[in-house]
C-alpha cells in the first residue's frame, strides 16, 4: 500500500526544502519525496495544508527511568544531585516501576518528534523492560548498557565479568530489534584494563562505544586525581577514541581534547538544557564541528531536565552557541536541526537509513502545523521548526511507515493508563 503525505514544506535536511510536497511511503521506506504534482498515485493520504515535514529526530541520550522522577532533587550540582537524590533510588525500582517509566519517557519522545531514542540505564538489572517497551512503542530503539565499577555507591556497583556476561545475552535477546552498547557512566566511574575490554566488546561486535564525557568538572576532576589525565585524553590514551566513539555531553573538554575528538571523527552528543540544568558549563559545539566531530542532539532524562523536548533542545543549542561565540551565525537553526537528524543518525552508523527524508531511507517522519498559534505567518520552514515549533505543534509521527501517534492520540502506547498507573505507584515517596 501506498500512503502519502502532503505538506506545505518538506524538510529534508540533506537536499533543501520542497515547497507544496508530497512524501510516499510503502511499507517501512519512503518511495518519494518531491513536489506534490508529480508525485505518483497512492492509496491513502495524509493532508497538511500548514504542514511542514521532518526526518524523525534522533535523541541521542536519554534516561527513561528518570520519567519517574521528575523535579526530584531541583537546584543541586551534578554530582550532589546524582548523590543524594538519583543514585538512592535507581537500585530500588521494580520491574513494573521501570516498565512505566520507560513508557513515559518514550511516550514524552514521540510526541515532541523522537523516533530513535538511546536510552542509557543503569543502577537496576531491568534491561530487558525498557528494550521490550521500546518494541511495544515501535521506535528505534538503542539500550546503552551503564555500568559504575568504582568511586559510585556500593550497591551501584557491578563486576566486569557480569556486565559482560549480561551484555552478552542483551546483544544476542535483541538482534535486529534493539541495538544494545557499552555504556560507562563517566570514565572516572570505571577502571582502564575495564574501558579498554568494553572497548573489545564493542569492536567484535561492530557496535559503538558510548559514555558520558567531560560532563561536570568534579568528575573531570575525579579522573584527573586517578590518572593526572581528563576524560578525552584519556580515552584516546587508551585507543577508545575513534569514528564509532559517543561522547555525551562534552562540556568540559580543553582545546587539545577537542582537536582528539575531531581528529577521531568521533561524536558528540549535546544536551544543552541538561548542562545548564546542572550547571555544567557550555559544551564547545562550534569548536568540534569546526575540527570534524560529528554533533548530535539529546534531551538527557527527565530528572536533569524538566521535560523531554527536542524542539527545546535545538533552539537552545542554536542561541546559546550564538551567544557563547558572540556571532549570530556561530550555530544556526539548520545546524541544529541537522544534528537532531543526520547527527545522530551517523553516530549511530545509520546515515543510509535515517537522518533525512530522502527516497529509499526508512519511513520515519514527523510532521508539524506551522497553522498553529505558534507557526501562523512563521516565513521560515526552518526557522519554524527550531524557534517556534513544540511538541504541542505535532501531529503525526511516523516510525519505519507505522504510525506511532497521531493528532493528539497515541498509537502504540496506552499513555492514560501508563499516566494512571505512574500516579498510583508515586515513585520516590
Ligand atoms: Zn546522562
Amino acid at each position: 500500500m501506498k500512503v502519502g503525505i502532503r505538506v506545505k514544506y518538506a524538510v529534508t535536511v540533506s537536499s533543501g526544502v520542497v515547497e507544496d510536497a508530497c512524501i510516499i511511503v510503502e511499507g517501512s521506506k519512503i518511495k518519494y519525496v518531491g513536489a506534490e504534482e508529480l508525485a505518483p498515485e497512492c492509496d491513502k493520504v495524509y493532508e497538511y495544508e500548514h504542514g511542514v515535514a521532518i526526518p524523525g529526530l534522533v535523541n541521542m541520550h536519554n534516561h527513561l527511568f528518570q520519567n519517574l522522577l521528575k523535579n526530584w532533587g531541583i537546584d543541586l550540582e551534578l554530582l550532589d544531585w546524582l548523590s543524594t537524590a538519583i543514585w538512592p533510588v535507581v537500585p530500588k525500582l521494580t520491574r513494573e516501576e521501570m516498565r512505566i517509566g520507560a513508557l513515559l519517557g518514550i511516550a514524552e519522545n514521540v510526541r515532541s518528534g523522537a523516533t530513535t531514542i538511546v536510552d542509557m540505564h543503569y543502577g537496576n538489572p531491568h534491561f530487558d523492560v525498557v528494550a521490550d517497551a521500546m518494541v511495544e512503542a515501535g521506535i528505534r530503539g538503542f539500550i546503552s548498557r551503564g555500568f559504575y565499577e568504582i568511586e559510585a555507591r556500593k550497591e551501584l556497583r557491578e563486576r566486569l565479568d557480569r556486565v559482560l556476561e549480561n551484555m552478552d545475552d542483551l546483544y544476542e535477546e535483541y538482534k535486529g530489534k534493539v541495538g544494545i552498547m557499552p555504556g560507562p557512566m563517566h570514565p572516572c566511574f570505571v577502571s582502564n584494563e575495564s574501558l579498554v575490554e568494553l572497548h573489545r566488546w564493542a569492536k567484535d561486535r561492530g557496535t559503538k562505544y558510548y559514555t558520558h564525557l567531560a560532563e561536570s568538572e568534579r568528575d573531570v576532576q575525579l579522573l584527573v586525581r586517578r590518572e593526572g589525565l581528563r576524560d578525552a585524553e584519556l580515552m584516546h590514551k587508551l585507543g577508545i577514541l575513534d569514528r564509532d566513539f559517543i561522547g555525551v555531553h562534552s562540556v568540559n573538554l580543553t582545546p587539545r581534547e577537542v582537536s582528539l575528538m575531531g581528529q577521531a571523527r568521533a561524536t558528540a552528543v549535546h544536551c544543552p538544557l541538561s548542562n545548564l540544568y546542572v550547571a555544567d558549563g557550555i559544551a564547545p559545539i562550534v569548536a568540534l564541528k569546526r575540527v570534524g566531530a560529528n554533533i548530535s542532539m539529546a534531551t538527557d532524562g527527565a530528572a536533569s531536565n524538566g521535560k523531554l523536548d527536542m524542539f527545546a533542545e535545538m533552539k537552545v543549542a542554536t542561541v546559546l552557541q550564538k551567544v557563547a561565540a558572540g556571532d549570530v551565525t556561530a550555530f544556526k537553526a539548520e545546524d541544529a536541526l541537522e544534528a537532531a537528524t543526520l547527527g545522530g543518525a551517523r553516530a549511530l552508523g545509520l546515515e543510509d537509513e535515517i537522518g533525512s527524508l530522502e527516497e529509499g531511507k526508512e519511513a520515519d517522519i514527523v510532521v508539524l502545523d506551522m497553522g498553529s498559534l505558534a507557526g501562523t505567518l512563521s516565513h521560515d520552514p526552518v526557522g519554524y521548526v527550531v524557534y517556534s515549533a513544540s511538541p504541542e505543534d505535532v501531529r503525526l509521527v511516523m516510525s519505519k511507515g507505522r504510525v506511532l501517534y497521531e493528532d493528539g492520540h497515541f498509537k502504540t502506547i496506552d499513555v492514560r493508563a501508563v499516566l494512571r498507573r505512574a500516579r498510583e505507584l508515586g515513585i520516590g515517596k
